[in-house]
């Protein structure tokens, strides 16, 4: 620890350098045992980035193939596994704090031989971080859904009949949803960088809704029987199959959203941010909840042993993704952890047994505050 301290690089210095990167390891549980406590990592060789892990380069001679489990010696172990940190979910519970609301985020990529013209700062000047939704971007929407769900490719007759209705700008779904949007100002949240273009915003529920009764209503359809082998298709499969067809329609109806979007801010034309320009995986909609951590600092004993379970980041604090704070949050957890450790390795010198509590008092009292920080950045859009 005292070693992280001192700024240097000792990358190449084996016996000086004291941390050790297990890239590809997930971390899967802390144990006591008679040395005290270990924690033990899981190796994932498709999680490795390697090229001999996974056999794309033939490994030099000497090639040691990592250990599948590995446990090391542990007195402080920091969950920084995200959100759903699995580990974190193991010694301590997290707990909802706002409402949920639904949030989509798309981004536009131009061609790397032909990228988007916004190499200056301020290929941006009508960006207002938030969109009127007004008659014209009803009526752009409608148009692009139409477009967006004929483009989808692989479905069958009744399905793109049934789309087709559920999509017609005088079905009742449509209708419902123009009237329910009719009006309101949305909040966005946009940057580019060198031939990226991003949005991200809340979406208004009626839209949310508009799409799930699409999908349910395409999921009630009845799936064919065999599949294209002839197979009959097992209970699993149709699932799959039904799956797959609802992510395609979620996909197509959050494209004709963003990009009515884009058009409203006059993108499409300035920049280029066209449908053909949208990055497909990067589009996405979901739902955020605020959680925290009830208590960060854990501490677990055996006999004379002990070791402190803590969160950091995500793991501890689900922040708002629009406001920003979750890495300024996760810096903050970094900053407590390196205060702890810088004085949990002084301690012994200076203070005793109870010196050790109070400073695990100390960070407890610190990486909470921090949630509160990340916490209250987002309950403006989440209460
Ligand atoms: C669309 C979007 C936009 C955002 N924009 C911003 C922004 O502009 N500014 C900002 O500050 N924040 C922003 N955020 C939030 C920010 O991305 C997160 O707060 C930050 O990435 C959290 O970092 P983290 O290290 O805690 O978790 P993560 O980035 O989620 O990383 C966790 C890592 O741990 C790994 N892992 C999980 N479990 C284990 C295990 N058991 N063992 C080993 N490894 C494990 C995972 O594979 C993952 O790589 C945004 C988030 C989203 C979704």
């Amino acid at each position: 620890m005292a070693r992280n301290y001192d700024h240097t690089s000792q990358r190449d210095d084996s016996k000086k350098n004291r941390l050790e990167r297990l890239a590809a390891y997930e971390m899967t549980k802390v144990e006591a045992g008679e040395q005290g406590y270990t924690v033990q990592a899981k190796y994932h060789p498709g999680n490795d980035p390697s090229p001999f892990a996974n056999g794309k380069k033939k490994p030099p001679v000497g090639y040691q193939k990592p250990e599948a489990t590995v446990t090391r010696p542990v007195d402080l172990v920091i969950c920084a596994g995200g959100k759903h940190s699995q580990l974190r979910n193991k010694y301590m519970r997290d707990r909802a704090v706002t409402s949920a609301r639904s949030y989509g985020v798309c981004s536009w990529e131009g061609p790397k031989d032909q990228p988007l013209p916004n190499d200056r700062l301020d290929t941006f000047p009508d960006f207002r971080g938030m969109v009127v939704l007004d008659q014209q971007f009803q009526q752009f929407f409608q148009e692009q859904m139409i477009s967006q769900v004929e483009r989808i490719e692989g479905l069958s007759s009744d399905e793109r009949r049934l789309l087709g209705q559920q999509t017609h700008g005088q079905s009742r779904g449509v209708r419902s949803l123009q009237s329910s949007i009719h009006g309101r100002v949305m909040k966005t949240r946009c940057f580019d960088n060198n031939n990226l273009v991003y949005i991200g915003m809340e979406l208004p529920e009626a839209f949310t809704q508009f799409c799930h009764k699409v999908k349910q209503k395409l999921a009630a359809l009845p799936v064919p029987d065999l599949d294209q082998n002839g197979d009959k298709r097992s209970a699993a499969d149709q699932k799959a199959w039904r799956n797959q067809r609802v992510a395609k329609v979620q996909k197509a109806l959050s494209k004709a959203w963003f990009q009515t979007v884009a058009h409203s801010y006059g993108i499409d034309q300035s920049l280029g941010v066209t449908e053909e320009m949208i990055d497909d995986p990067s589009v996405a909609v979901f739902y955020l909840q605020q959680r925290r951590v009830w208590r960060n600092v854990i501490k677990k004993k055996s006999g004379s042993r002990q070791v402190v379970i803590t969160a950091a980041g995500d793991a501890a604090a689900t922040p708002h993704f629009m406001t920003g704070s979750g890495l300024t949050g996760a810096r903050e957890n970094v900053l407590h952890l390196q205060n702890y450790t810088r004085d949990v390795w002084n301690g012994p010198r200076i203070y005793n047994e109870y010196g050790l509590e109070q400073r695990q008092d100390r960070l407890e009292d610190a990486q909470l505050d921090t949630a509160d920080f990340v916490i209250r950045q987002g309950l403006n859009f989440l209460i």
